[in-house]
């Protein structure tokens, strides 16, 4: 394995770092530094995305046949570094990255030509409804129900924990079209419109406590909606092999560059002196456990430049992905404790919104107090999400140890 960039490759690194210098505002920054979640406005999303796109910098990992900046696996990798490193909005998921993949590898002309280029250009905010309330980690025993009613399909039932459901303009749905022996197979995949009659969307409050504005999942309820034929991803039934290429991509994520610089925060907290006392990084046993972090996302670096690789020799992530998966939403939430314990009781406020924007008051205690709670409480999600991390263990453990 080939571990050195090119010299074309450090030089487009550079053309990125100095375009988010002139491109990313400060204000924008500074909300996103601030908010309880990591969130920002649903506008400002978009602001976000559309600046990239113009830029020519969405769709990185889509082919430049539909519009895609198609980075190869190293740009990719330097790409997500320069916008971790100054802490950017990351793309919303769903559309980009989850669902776009899927129409472009089982869609029909008619699809990828209707819903790509929005997906691209970000018109369109998509969420995904794959769990119900009483199938999450067992998917296939899920119930929403599409009838088929000639043209159309009748949908009823409900999804749950919908992240960012609220602002979605389209939903990816896993739906139940029969009951067959092997529940799998009575799967399929349907692309539902959120503004059609029978849709309610129900915020569900998260342990956070997140202001208004902030709210990440909800409830998903359908009552009798109409989904026109020509929604259903490939053949009825097989809803449940597309499920599973999309989950492929939901956790493949590169995780080293946001880790590097979330611990980077924790060292600039640590150095704050605490009031009355030294900074907490004189203390051995805390310099101890940034260097137990740091070594552990070191391996992690190490073991997506190794996947990176192989996606350069033109292989799908596969299984790996929930080693990544698991890994990376480890050593996140260690990194979120480590927070709390770094600004120490200035954290117990939790739920204080904090200085506002040109606010010249200082803060009291840490600048970094007002977000340390919530996100330490915001990212427990995160082992839970996206498949937990029990499950992505029992995959681990069947298809990349070969275990059974
Ligand atoms: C913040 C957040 C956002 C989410 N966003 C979305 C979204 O946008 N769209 C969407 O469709 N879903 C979303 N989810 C749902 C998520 O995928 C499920 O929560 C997850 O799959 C777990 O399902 P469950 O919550 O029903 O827990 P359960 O499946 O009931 O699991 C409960 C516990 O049992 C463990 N467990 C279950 N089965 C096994 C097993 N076989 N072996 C070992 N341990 C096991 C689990 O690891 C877990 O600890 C989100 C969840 C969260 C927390």
């Amino acid at each position: 394995m080939d571990l050195q960039f090119t010299q074309e490759e450090l030089d487009f690194q550079s053309e990125v770092r100095d375009w988010l210098k002139e491109n990313y505002p400060e204000d924008m920054r500074e909300r996103h530094n601030n908010s309880p979640n990591g969130s920002i406005s649903r506008e400002e999303q978009m602001q976000w995305q559309v600046a990239l796109y113009k830029q020519g910098w969405a769709g990185i990992n889509w082919p430049k046949e539909y519009g895609g900046a198609e980075f190869s696996a190293s740009k990719k990798y330097l790409f997500n570094k320069e916008m971790a490193a100054v802490n950017a909005p990351t793309v919303i998921a769903f559309g980009e990255k989850m669902v776009a993949p899927v129409i472009m590898a089982f869609g029909t002309d008619e699809q990828k030509e209707k819903y790509l280029p929005d997906i691209l250009s970000s018109k369109v905010w998509w969420c995904q409804g794959y769990s119900e309330p009483g199938s999450g980690s067992d998917l296939a025993s899920l119930k929403t129900k599409a009838e088929d009613k000639g043209d159309h399909y009748l949908v009823n039932g409900a999804k749950t924990w919908t992240t960012m459901a609220q602002h979605a303009d389209m939903i990816f749905c896993l739906v139940r079209t029969s009951n067959e022996e092997i529940r799998q197979m009575g799967i399929s995949f349907l692309l539902i419109d959120m503004h059609s009659p029978g849709i309610i969307v129900q915020p569900i409050v998260t342990l956070d406590k997140a202001p208004e504005g902030h709210q990440e999942i909800n409830t998903v309820f359908f009552e009798d909606v109409k989904v026109p034929k020509e929604n259903l991803i490939g053949e009825e039934g097989k809803g449940w092999t597309y499920a599973k290429y999309l989950l492929e991509f939901e956790r493949g994520n590169g995780y080293s560059a946001g880790l590097y610089s979330s611990l980077e925060k924790i060292v600039d907290m640590a150095k704050t002196p605490t009031s009355g006392g030294e900074p907490l990084m004189e203390d051995s046993s805390f310099k101890e456990k940034l260097a137990d972090v740091e070594v552990q996302i070191n391996a992690m670096e190490a073991t997506e430049l190794r996947i990176l690789g192989s996606l350069s020799a033109g292989q799908n992530v596969g299984p790996e992905s929930s080693l990544l998966k698991t890994r990376g939403t480890e050593i996140g939430q260690l990194i979120t404790e480590l927070a709390v314990e770094a600004v120490d009781y200035y954290a117990i406020p939790f739920n204080n919104p904090g200085p506002g924007i040109g606010h010249n008051e200082p803060p009291i205690g840490s600048a970094f107090a007002n977000t340390s709670a919530p996100r330490y409480f915001n990212y427990r999600k995160a082992s839970i999400y996206a498949g937990s991390n029990e499950i992505q263990r029992n995959i681990m453990a069947k298809l990349v140890l070969g275990l059974t």
